[in-house]
């Protein structure tokens, strides 16, 4: 059974995600505030975290940088309008996902079963192969194939596909990306992204216009999805 510990102020909403991650067999324990959620984090090492933006005693990227010095829990935010502005910046701090208010129980369910299933983000893959729709990726070897036919790519275009894969279900932003594949130098290069995306999903999408695996994330960045 996965423990989810949930960091938010406003009991309705803890009893509606609580009622709906119990349905699903996980235990959900509860904290209202940003310094008990960080408590509750080292003390019940929950398998995930819930974290609600808007909490009366704190900073949601100073909460995920600190929880993050330590552990690789990961972390679905909860952000409402008034707080969609730091989204971002959380994302960046090292949260994994993130869900707008209000959001149904079908979207909460499915976020977090994606995150269980992870387990640790970012750590190595458990086999170089990869495969999704008609492509298949051989990471060790640095070989793409469509059909079994070679596809080529470029060195950067690889490298962009595997830190995607490497992350796989979660949303990477534009500046988490840039730092990854271009370096800490090219941060505000977001036109390199659109670019390189679109590269990406003309050699590896069936449909390179309704890409089902190399997803916008709009205003924020990207998401691949197998
Ligand atoms: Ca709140």
């Amino acid at each position: 059974m996965s423990l989810v510990l949930l960091v938010e102020d406003e009991r309705e909403i803890r009893r509606f995600i609580r009622q709906a991650l119990e349905g699903e067999g996980s235990e959900v324990r509860e904290a209202g505030t940003m310094a008990l959620g960080l408590e509750a984090v080292v003390s019940l090492k929950p398998q995930l975290v819930i974290l609600d933006l808007g909490l009366p005693d704190g900073d949601g990227v100073d909460f995920v940088q600190r929880v993050r010095s330590w552990s690789q829990v990961p972390v679905l935010v909860l952000s409402a309008r008034s707080t969609e502005r730091d989204k971002i910046a959380v994302l960046d701090a090292g949260a994994d996902d993130y869900l707008t208010k209000p959001f149904s129980v079908g979207e909460l369910l499915a976020r977090v079963r994606a995150l269980l299933r992870r387990g640790r983000p970012g750590e190595a893959l458990e086999s170089p192969m990869s495969r999704f729709g008609r492509i298949e990726v051989d990471l060790a070897r640095h070989v793409v194939t469509k059909d079994g036919q070679p596809v080529r790519l470029t060195a950067m275009e690889f490298k962009l596909l595997s830190v995607l894969l490497a992350n796989a279900g979660r949303v990477l932003t534009h500046r988490q990306l840039l730092r990854e594949v271009w370096g800490a130098t090219h941060v505000e290069h977001t036109h390199y992204l659109r670019i390189y995306v679109a590269h990406l999903r003309q050699k590896l999408e069936d449909d390179p216009t309704q890409p089902a695996h190399f997803q916008t994330e709009i205003g924020i960045g990207y998401r691949f999805q197998f």
